[in-house]
């Protein structure tokens, strides 16, 4: 049994430069607490990019080492290799496309060729420390082309390959003049995973249709090997939240906030800048439950944080500016003198806050346009520990397919979504409590860790069979 390596574009790390050295902070994402158990193991290792635009040698050395200490490796990225591979090809071609906004999509050769470019850099990079028999788990968008270029490389590795965000249908797919590519670079993994059955079910139809590769039960045989695909929901760190929703330091913070929200009924949103979060259409969602139940002015306010995201992309500009004039005008439309209807942050907060957002909110609106999973929706049920509180959520949300007995809403249908506000507002505390705990259920049970086993014990199976067959 070799070691196992993960990869993926963005170590789980922060690298800041202060005062002549670096800085290493370790992420508390969720991705990251899930794949602890597994990097930190023995000889394993976890490979990717560290975020920075480091050009100076000594430097580059010093971050080699640093992160050596904790299970890390760097591939460098130059500035034009993170506008064209990261910025341009991920961000403004495979994100848009993926997430059907196909007005969105940047079709520049150039920005191709350097996704390429940056591929054959991680393939490289891995080269350097794999051994032939190692697991080596590609994560995400970043890295479609890794897995054949890895296979060509090292015909007997396991490979594993995990989408986190959506894969959209053949007719999409078929749009973009690389999908052959794209599509044969996945290809060169043991075991493909989705989030949903859907995103599943849409990449055999392209491979069906564009390799012309036909599966069975999500059994791909291709020309030497047997290749599965199927759907594993990503959960959370679900104790991390039900833990800390229950703590003193949280009912600390909650029990400040409240004193300067007053009584009010609290809709909590939370995303990062993004178009598929659906953020306008979710303001005016609730501007026009403001204008159709007067009767909820002054008792009723939005908390809505949008956390800063690819701030140079002009799309994400202009998406800002639109959040802000919306925001503004209702504001103006409605505010009191003790009253606003939105309170609206642009940045990200502390885990203690963000848990006691989630602990005091009475209803999460989570109403992407499209979400390859959606975790907010679940950290805010884990926080929920009186079992008091109402999701309201899209269909368009990968997590809508486990969280069944939240309000399920079309994000673009406005009415719809502010009727949704209103049932939440009045749905009986008995119905709040059965529909939280049943969500709870199973998201404890299939929590990140879960994830994470039920993957690697697949990828497992997978070889086996291929072992059978020889
Ligand atoms: N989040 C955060 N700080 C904030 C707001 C959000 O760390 O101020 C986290 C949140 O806890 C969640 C993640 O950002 O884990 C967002 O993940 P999600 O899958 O909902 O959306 P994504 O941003 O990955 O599209």
């Amino acid at each position: 049994m070799g070691k196992t390596i993960i990869v993926s574009n963005r170590l789980p790390v922060s690298l800041r430069h202060k005062n002549g050295k670096f800085e290493f902070k370790p992420s508390a994402g969720g991705l990251a607490t899930g794949l602890g158990s597994i990097y930190k193991e023995g000889e394993n290792i976890w490979i990717g990019w560290p975020g920075n635009d480091v050009a100076d040698a000594e430097q580059r050395a010093e971050i080699i080492i640093e992160l050596h200490e904790l299970k890390m490796a760097p591939v460098f990225l130059t500035s034009r290799d993170i506008e064209q591979f990261y910025e341009g090809f991920s961000n403004e071609t495979l994100w848009p496309a993926f997430h059907y906004f196909t007005q969105y999509i940047n079709y520049d050769e150039s920005h191709w060729e350097a996704y390429v470019r940056v591929n054959e850099k991680f393939c490289e990079a891995i080269l350097k420390k794999a051994d032939p028999d190692d697991t080596i788990w590609v994560h995400d968008y970043q890295l479609l082309l890794l897995p054949q270029m890895l296979r060509d490389r090292l015909p007997n590795a396991t490979i594993a390959f995990f989408q986190h965000i959506p894969f959209p249908s053949y007719e999409i797919m078929r749009m973009l003049p690389w999908r052959k590519e794209i599509l044969s670079g996945m290809c060169g993994a043991d075991l493909i995973g989705f989030h949903t059955y859907d995103d599943m079910r849409h990449f055999l139809s392209a491979v069906g249709r564009i390799l012309g590769l036909s599966n069975e039960s999500g059994y791909i045989q291709s020309e030497n090997r047997l290749i599965n695909v199927d759907s594993f929901p990503m959960g959370i760190d679900y104790n991390k939240f039900a833990k800390s929703a229950k703590s003193k330091k949280t009912k600390d913070v909650v029990k400040k906030f409240k004193e300067l929200l007053g009584n009010q009924k609290l809709l909590l949103s939370i995303d990062r800048l993004d178009y598929s979060k659906g953020i306008p259409q979710r303001i005016k969602a609730f501007d026009d439950f403001l204008s159709k139940n007067p009767e909820y002015h002054e008792k009723v306010s939005m908390i809505m944080i949008v956390v800063p995201s690819r701030a140079g992309v002009k799309s994400y500009i202009e998406l800002k500016e639109e959040i802000d004039t919306l925001v503004g005008r209702i504001n103006s439309d409605y505010s009191t003198l003790n009253w606003v209807p939105i309170h609206y942050f642009y940045r990200s907060f502390p885990f203690e806050e963000l848990s006691a957002f989630y602990s005091m909110s009475d209803i999460a609106l989570v109403t992407p346009l499209r979400d390859g999973m959606n975790l907010v929706c679940k950290e805010f049920v884990a926080s929920k520990s009186e079992n008091n509180g109402v999701l309201i959520l899209s269909e368009m949300a990968g997590a809508s397919k486990e969280l069944q007995d939240a309000i399920l809403v079309n994000p673009n249908n406005l009415a719809g979504v502010s009727d949704a506000i209103k049932q939440a507002l009045t749905l009986e505390k008995k119905e709040q409590n059965a529909r939280i705990k049943s969500m709870q259920d199973t998201i404890q049970r299939y929590d990140v860790f879960q994830w994470v086993k039920v993957f690697m014990d697949r990828l497992d199976h997978v070889k086996k069979r291929q072992y059978d067959l020889q």
